[in-house]
């Protein structure tokens, strides 16, 4: 295979990442997130799996090569899980992975994994059934639980994203941090961003963690090795199968290592999560236009996204935040 050229943006950095969201629906309510649902988009506005197959080959063919599913929840979309092997067969890309609650993994897990599947991020913020309730608005805490372990046992690569609020949450950092003692799963702590609702919370600093985690466990130590596509810093307790993360977009500004693009799932190419500019792809997918003609301009969006990404985030002055929409809508 002829490899493409690295995608580099206007300052040098590699792309080669792409999240892509394939609904804006969830079965879920987490309060930051989406706690009174959203003005769903009609079904016929959603990019279908044809659509995102085509971008995936395009992105592929200019570079990109790590390819995240994501949404709202995508598990609630009726054949995620074929959309993934489909992906997969793509030349060029290298890794599918995908983002869920949990809830429904247990049910999807056997048909990702004959997909192709190669790792998976749970949501997981307590440990607590009824805070679990609470925090996600209906969710049952027993769901999720039972899922990692089957994820764990299948020997897929299972890495856990918790979102701590202060005053809510923040206490259990530890309990959260021991999901990765006995598992081989690495635990990421995750600021929230103020995108949406998220804007009405405030975040626990990533730094705040590491010292109580220091304070308990003396011996943790930097980890330099690559767990993933993204910009988590890792750490190691002895004795612990797993590392632990932190993924501090609010107070650690990471934008110097970023290194993707994200669509919606109506089809809008995001340079930034942190403002509103988007590329309308599914106009360009949609047009009566030769496929030829429709694949060249869907790169050349894709490479217009690129070229269009911002320097850095403004998260620190709320008021620069462009992007106006609940993170649900965006694809987190
Ligand atoms: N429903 C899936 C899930 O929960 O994993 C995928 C979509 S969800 C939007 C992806 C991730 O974004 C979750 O880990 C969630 O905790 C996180 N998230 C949502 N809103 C956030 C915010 N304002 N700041 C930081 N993370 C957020
Ligand atoms: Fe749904 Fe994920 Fe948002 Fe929670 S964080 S409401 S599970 S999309």
């Amino acid at each position: 295979m002829v490899r493409a050229k690295p995608l580099r943006d206007n300052f040098g950095r590699l792309i080669d990442y792409m999240r892509i969201s394939v609904t804006d629906r969830c079965n879920l309510r987490c309060t930051y997130c989406m706690p009174d649902g959203v003005q769903l988009v009609p079904a016929k506005q959603i990019l279908t799996f044809e659509e995102i197959v085509d971008v995936c080959r395009a992105a592929a063919k200019l570079g990109i090569r790590k390819i995240k599913i994501t949404g709202g929840e995508p598990l609630v979309r009726r054949g995620c899980p074929s959309l993934i092997g489909r992906i997969k067969e793509i030349t060029g890309v290298e890794q599918v992975t995908l983002t869920t609650n949990g809830i429904l993994l247990g049910e999807y897990l056997d048909a990702l994994l004959d997909n192709g599947l190669d790792a998976v991020n749970i949501s997981l913020d307590t440990l607590d059934a009824d805070r679990y309730r609470k925090m996600t608005g209906c969710g049952e805490l027993s769901f999720v639980l039972e899922s990692l372990d089957r994820a764990v046992k299948s020997r897929l690569r299972v890495k856990i994203n918790s979102v701590l609020q202060k005053g809510i949450n923040d206490r259990e950092w530890d309990d959260l941090a021991k999901l990765a003692q006995n598992r081989p799963v690495d635990v990421r702590f995750i600021e929230i961003m103020p995108i949406g609702c998220g804007k009405r919370y405030e975040t626990v600093s990533g730094d705040e963690v590491l010292a109580a985690l220091r304070g308990k466990y003396h011996a943790t130590e930097r980890e330099l090795s690559v767990h993933g596509n993204g910009p988590a810093v890792y750490y190691r307790i002895p004795g612990f199968m797993g590392s632990i993360g932190f993924i501090s977009a609010v107070h650690g500004k990471f934008c110097d290592s970023c290194n993707r693009i994200r669509m919606t799932a109506e089809g809008e190419l995001k340079p930034c999560l942190c403002y509103g500019e988007s590329i309308d792809m599914r106009e360009i997918l949609r047009s009566s236009i030769s496929e030829e003609v429709r694949d060249d301009k869907v790169c050349e969006a894709i490479c217009g996204a690129v070229r269009q990404k911002p320097a850095m985030h403004c998260f620190e002055s709320k008021e620069q935040i462009s992007e106006d929409r609940q993170m649900v809508q965006i694809g987190g």
